[in-house]
């Protein structure tokens, strides 16, 4: 069977090194905010090329704790693409702010930039930009939104570590940013983490300060914080699996071109970049009028495929407030939208079996 995602594969890559570093934290005994985590968020901050990078707990946690740095709250409205993954809009509605949706843009599935401004009220405090599938948004006219109304841009990061839009990478994109580690994110420890990255050395202290009780000092407490922190562990992994993120990207961008230059099945519509360098590829999503006999079709075929995701946040019971909303390309996607295997351990025989029968059905 052709594995959606062979995690086991992914980490048995690094095995000997993981095991080494977990010996030797056993062997000394410190499991929170020690040498690990310093280390790699240090190294973590150079490869999005900005000043600070808090680990936490994970990603929710990481867009969280940027929204309570800034202060924002009951009466705040923060603007984010109506078709992100749920835990964008939960971050926002957890400290109290109103989430307000905009449709994405049907080729790129990132936010329609065009479709902002007419969203931006007196309440407006900022853009939430999802660099959703592994795609940085286009930022351009995002910044020029942000300074001319005077807005804060919150990147959520956590399917696109690596992914470049103008020589910088993701995390250095807005104000702030969330990533998220989960294991099967592009860089994926072994349970939960996540972090902040961030040029602000206010915001970096702050957010810091929240992740850890809300104080700077032991038994000092300056604000309400809440626990979230990312174990020695877990960064000792991320710091070993870091070093080799541009070549598993490479690895997606390859595999992802090979689809895309030979799946050819009038029933299918196959993503699209503007530029190649934008794009890590998480998730490599079509599009097929008949989805659910398409995945059917590949699992009897022995291929494993995943929708991201099925039922798009408006229309989860959780925002029963929103489930008469209509918001028709996010619902486009939803309803037609199939994610293929991708992964950096996929062998080409798996990349090519996929294909060929991809254009057989
Ligand atoms: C995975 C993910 C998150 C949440 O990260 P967790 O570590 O699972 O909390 C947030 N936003 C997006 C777009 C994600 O894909």
């Amino acid at each position: 069977m052709i594995k959606f995602l062979d995690l086991e594969k992914v980490n048995n890559r690094f095995r000997k090194e993981i095991d080494n570093r977990i010996k030797s934290i056993l062997d000394e005994g410190w499991y929170l905010l020690g040498k690990w985590d310093a280390a790699f968020e240090q190294h973590f901050a150079n490869y999005c090329g900005v000043k600070h990078c808090i680990g936490c707990a994970n990603g929710l946690d990481a867009l969280n704790l940027i929204i309570r740095a800034y202060g924002f709250g009951p009466g705040d409205e923060i603007i984010v693409p109506a078709n992100t993954y749920i835990a964008s809009i939960l971050a926002i509605s957890e400290n109290g702010c109103t989430p307000v949706l905009v449709e994405p843009d049907i080729n790129t599935y990132n936010i329609n930039p065009d479709l902002i401004e007419e969203k931006i009220t007196e309440r407006t405090k900022a853009i939430m930009v999802v660099h959703l599938y592994g795609q940085a948004v286009q930022m351009e006219k995002i910044w020029e939104l942000a300074k001319k109304h005077n807005l804060k841009i919150i990147e959520d990061s956590a399917q696109a570590h690596g992914a470049i839009y103008k020589d910088n990478r993701t995390g250095h994109l807005g104000d702030a940013s969330g990533f998220s580690f989960y294991p099967g994110k592009n860089l994926g420890c072994m349970g939960d983490g996540g972090c902040v990255t961030t040029n602000d050395d206010e915001l970096a202290a702050k957010v810091r300060a929240i992740a850890n009780y809300g104080s700077h000092i032991k038994y000092h407490n300056l604000y309400k914080g809440f626990n979230s922190r990312l174990d020695e562990i877990q960064a000792a992994i991320l710091d070993t699996k870091l070093p080799m993120l541009d070549d598993d990207n490479e690895r997606r961008r390859n595999i992802s071109k090979y689809y895309r230059e030979n799946i050819k099945n009038i029933k299918i519509i196959l993503p699209k970049t503007y530029d190649e360098n934008s794009h890590v590829w998480h998730v490599f999503a079509v599009k097929c009028k008949e989805r659910d006999n398409l995945q059917e079709y590949l699992k009897q075929n022995d291929i494993q495929t995943l929708i991201h995701y099925p039922i798009p946040p408006h229309k989860q019971l959780a925002y029963k407030e929103w489930n008469d909303l209509s918001f028709p390309v996010t619902e486009e996607i939803h309803n037609t939208i199939l994610s293929l295997p991708i992964s950096p351990v996929m062998t080409d025989e798996e990349v090519e079996r996929v294909v060929e029968v991809i254009n057989e059905y």
